[in-house]
């Protein structure tokens, strides 16, 4: 699941845009120097490693920490690492990566489909995780339309089954972003989503989660997606069809969520197929995703044959 990141410590993570505000606690995972991987504290500017995250086949540091109920926030720093340090994917083997689709009014209208009356949900590879300033790779004789989807993600801190709408939040351990990367030939040749949203690379995810209770009202930001530093999606969680409470409830209703599953919400409008001309994502091609106060997801493109 896991995989080095390509170019370590190359990463656009968002320092210096984000509003600080107040200081928000963001979780990450970082390889250090030695290249030792860590879960760590990201303080304002300052990362502060707190609990080594061993690269083991499915290892996930943080999955373990939210599935023992341990207070980040109140865990010591480590002595041991080097810095400096580069993001990686803050998750490396989730249970679950799930997604919604047609999420967003505008999103739904372009694509020329009616709004669902539940949400439309779908999943995602977890071998398709990479994290900040790792490559979406893909080869042309797989596809040649490779899409962008700017998306809000949950990170679910504790086992939820049937939690109801006023519940549902306080299943949630934080949120992060997730460009829900698409070969679109694959998702409308095969008639169903999974093997076009989950291309090896096509889930990354990151800069860092940010705890819920940083974020006081998750359906009130902006969502901004660049490509080469054109802006092409210009959304708000505000417009979602469903809420992230809505979503958690209703996924709750049949699978039991668990903690360190990720639920990527929905895309707004802008996304490459619907444009004219379609605006497909090619070698050399960079992606940033930014939502508000939860910082900016980068990754380059590379064609890899
Ligand atoms: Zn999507």
């Amino acid at each position: 699941v896991w995989r080095p990141s390509s170019a370590p410590g190359s990463y656009s993570c968002g320092f210096g845009t984000i509003d600080q505000g107040e200081l928000a606690l963001r979780i990450a995972r970082v390889r250090d120097q030695a290249g030792s991987t860590w879960l760590a504290r990201v303080e304002d500017d300052k990362v502060v490693p707190v609990l080594p995250a061993e690269e083991r086949f499915g290892a996930d540091a943080l999955r373990d920490a939210l599935g023992d109920a341990l207070d980040l926030r109140a865990q010591v720093a480590c002595a041991a690492p080097s810095p400096p340090y580069s993001l990686i994917s803050p998750l490396s083997a989730p249970q679950k990566i799930m997604a919604i689709g047609l999420n967003y009014v505008d999103h739904a209208r372009e694509a020329g489909l009616p709004l669902p009356d539940v949400p439309v949900m779908f999943m995602k590879a977890g071998s398709a995780l990479i994290g900040p300033g790792e490559a979406i790779c893909y080869r042309s004789r797989d596809t040649s339309e490779v899409d962008y989807e700017g998306e809000l993600a949950v990170v679910v801190g504790r086992r939820a089954r049937d939690v109801s709408v006023n519940e549902a939040l306080g299943c949630v351990f934080g949120y992060t972003v997730c460009n829900d990367v698409s070969a679109r030939d694959a998702q409308f040749g095969d008639g169903q989503f999974t093997r076009g949203k989950s291309f090896d690379t096509f889930c990354p995810v990151g800069p860092w989660v940010t705890t819920r209770d940083e974020i006081p009202d998750i359906q009130a930001l902006p969502l901004r997606t660049r490509v080469n530093g054109v802006l092409v999606q210009d959304g708000s969680t505000a417009d979602m069809v469903f809420s992230v409470a809505e979503i958690v409830s209703y996924l709750s209703r049949f699978i039991t969520l668990m903690p360190g599953d990720l639920i990527s919400t929905g895309t707004p409008a802008g996304v490459g197929f619907v444009r004219q001309p379609p605006l497909f994502l090619t070698d050399g091609d960079v992606v940033e995703i930014e939502i508000g106060p939860l910082g900016r997801l980068t990754n380059p493109v590379k064609q890899v044959d």
